[in-house]
C-alpha cells in the first residue's frame, strides 16, 4: 500500500516508543503473596491466568469474554465485562475483595451501583459474604492460582503511587510545547493507520464492507452495548441482509436481536415474512444510565439508515461528513416515531474518525494532508486523563480529530497500561 507511506513516516516517531518496552513477567511462588485488593484487581485487569481454567467455588466454568473496565470511581471495580459462567452468557460488572466477607465490611448491600454484579471476585474463598446474594457467582483465586505474578502487582502499585502528582512526561513537555504537538500528531496517524489495517487486510478477502458493519454496529452501541451489537453484525452478516429493503434489515435485526415488540405490527410482519429466527441464546441488552435516545432500538435505526446512505456519504468532504452522518441515520426516524436525532453529531465524528477515515485511506481516497483537519470528537475521560498528565492541565486539550486519536493512544499504549510505570515511561524518557 503505497499510497500510506507517508503516513508511517509519520507515524514512526511514535511507532519506537511502543516498541522499546518490553514485557516480561515472573512468575514467583504464592509465598509472595501480597493479598491486596489494588492487586486483585490488577490481576484481573491483566488476565494473567494463562493455563488456568477459571471455576466459581461451586465448580461451574467460566470463561472471560471481556475482563470489563477497571473502574477508579465509586461502584463496583470492573464495569461492563462479559463472562460465560456454566455455558450463560453473562454482562454486567465485577467486584474485588480480598476475602468475601469485606462485602458486609464495605457496606455495598444497600448500594444500589452494585446491582448489576455477574461476578464477585475474591482472592480467599472464606469466610463467606453474608449480606450478598447467593444468586451472584462467586470466583476465589486462592484455590486456583499455582503462581503470584508479583511484577504486575509492583508495577500496578508504582504507578497507582503517581497518581495526583507531576508525571515525567510532564515535566519533559512542559517547555516544549511543539515537540508535544509533533507526538501527539504522530500517535495519531499511528492509531489512524492502525485501524486502516484492518480494513487492509480484508479487502482481498472481499470482507472489508462485513468489517466496516460490524464497527458500524459496535459504534451505535457505544461501550455498553457494543459487544452485542457486534454479535448481531456477525451472526445477521451483510449477506444475510443483501437481498431485502432497509426497512425489511431493521426489522429482521430488530427481531433477532430481542428489540423488537410485536406492537411495531408492520416491522413485525416485515421480519416474519424474512424467515429469519432469533438465536437460541438470546441478547444482553444494558439499560442502566442509558437516555431514551439511545435505546438499541433507535441506535439500531440509526446504524442502518447510516448504512442506506453510504455511497453517497463516501464522497462527503470529511469536514461535512458528521453532519451527513447525523442526516442519514435519520432515515429510519419516523418507522420507529421519534422526534428526536437518532445519532447526533458528535457521535458521528467518532464513527468518521473511527471508521470513514480508515475505510477510506485503505482505498487510497485520502490524503495525509486531509488528515490534518479532521473534525473532533467529544472529549472522553481517556483523552482528558492523558492530556492532565502530559500537561498539568484540564483545558486546552485539542479539538481536531487526529491529536485526538493521538491522546486515545497514549492513554492505551503507556497511561493505562499496567506494564508500563511512570518512572521508565519512554515517553517521558525520549525513548
Ligand atoms: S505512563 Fe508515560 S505518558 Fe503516561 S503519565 Fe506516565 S510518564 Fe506520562
Amino acid at each position: 500500500m503505497k499510497h500510506l507511506e507517508p503516513l508511517r513516516e509519520r507515524a514512526a516517531s511514535y511507532e519506537q516508543f511502543v516498541h522499546t518496552f518490553a514485557q516480561p513477567m515472573s512468575q514467583l511462588p504464592r509465598e509472595s503473596i501480597v493479598g491486596n485488593e489494588f492487586a486483585l484487581q490488577a490481576l484481573w485487569n491483566e488476565q494473567a491466568f494463562e493455563g488456568v481454567a477459571l471455576t466459581l467455588v461451586d465448580g461451574t466454568p467460566v470463561k472471560v469474554i471481556e475482563p470489563g473496565r477497571w473502574n477508579h470511581a465509586v461502584g463496583p471495580d470492573f464495569r461492563d465485562a462479559i463472562l460465560v459462567i456454566g455455558g450463560e452468557l453473562r454482562r454486567g460488572d465485577i467486584e474485588c475483595h480480598v476475602s468475601p466477607s469485606d462485602w458486609d465490611a464495605h457496606g455495598h448491600r444497600s448500594d444500589p451501583e452494585y446491582g448489576g454484579l455477574i461476578l464477585h471476585l475474591t482472592w480467599y474463598a472464606a469466610p463467606k459474604a453474608k449480606t450478598l446474594s447467593v444468586h451472584v457467582p462467586h470466583l476465589a483465586l486462592e484455590q486456583l492460582l499455582p503462581f503470584y505474578p508479583v511484577e504486575i502487582i509492583e508495577k500496578n502499585v508504582k504507578k497507582k503511587e503517581f497518581a495526583g502528582i507531576e508525571h515525567p512526561c510532564l515535566v519533559r513537555f512542559r517547555n516544549e510545547p511543539l515537540a508535544l504537538n509533533r507526538m501527539l500528531a504522530s500517535a495519531g496517524y499511528y492509531r489512524l493507520l492502525a485501524k486502516t489495517n484492518r480494513f487492509i487486510e480484508n479487502l482481498q478477502a472481499d470482507n472489508a464492507m462485513q468489517i466496516f458493519y460490524e464497527s458500524l454496529m459496535s459504534a451505535m452501541g457505544y461501550s455498553r452495548n457494543a459487544g452485542s451489537f457486534r454479535r448481531l453484525a456477525r451472526e445477521v452478516t451483510l449477506t444475510v441482509l443483501e437481498p431485502y429493503p432497509t426497512k425489511t434489515r431493521f426489522a429482521i435485526l430488530a427481531r433477532v436481536a430481542g428489540l423488537l415488540k410485536e406492537t411495531h405490527r408492520e416491522l413485525w410482519d416485515l421480519w416474519w415474512q424474512s424467515g429469519c429466527l432469533p438465536p437460541l441464546q438470546p441478547y444482553v441488552w444494558d439499560y442502566r444510565g442509558l437516555r431514551p435516545q439511545n435505546h438499541p432500538f433507535k441506535r439500531l435505526a440509526g446504524g442502518l439508515g447510516i448504512l442506506h446512505h453510504l455511497e453517497q456519504l463516501m464522497d462527503v468532504p470529511l469536514q461535512e461528513l458528521p453532519e451527513a452522518i447525523s442526516h442519514a441515520a435519520d432515515f429510519l426516524r419516523k418507522e420507529i416515531g421519534t422526534s428526536t436525532a437518532l445519532v447526533g453529531k458528535k457521535r458521528a465524528a467518532s464513527v468518521t474518525l473511527n471508521l470513514f477515515v480508515p475505510y477510506r485511506l485503505a482505498l487510497g481516497l485520502l490524503s495525509k494532508n486531509q488528515l490534518n483537519a479532521l473534525p473532533g470528537e467529544d472529549v472522553s475521560m481517556p483523552m482528558r486523563d492523558t492530556w492532565l498528565r502530559l500537561t498539568g492541565q484540564s483545558s486546552g486539550i485539542p479539538k481536531d480529530g487526529l491529536r485526538q486519536q493521538g491522546l486515545l493512544q497514549i492513554y492505551t499504549d503507556f497511561c493505562h497500561n499496567q506494564q508500563i510505570i511512570c518512572e521508565t515511561c519512554p515517553i517521558a524518557n525520549g525513548i
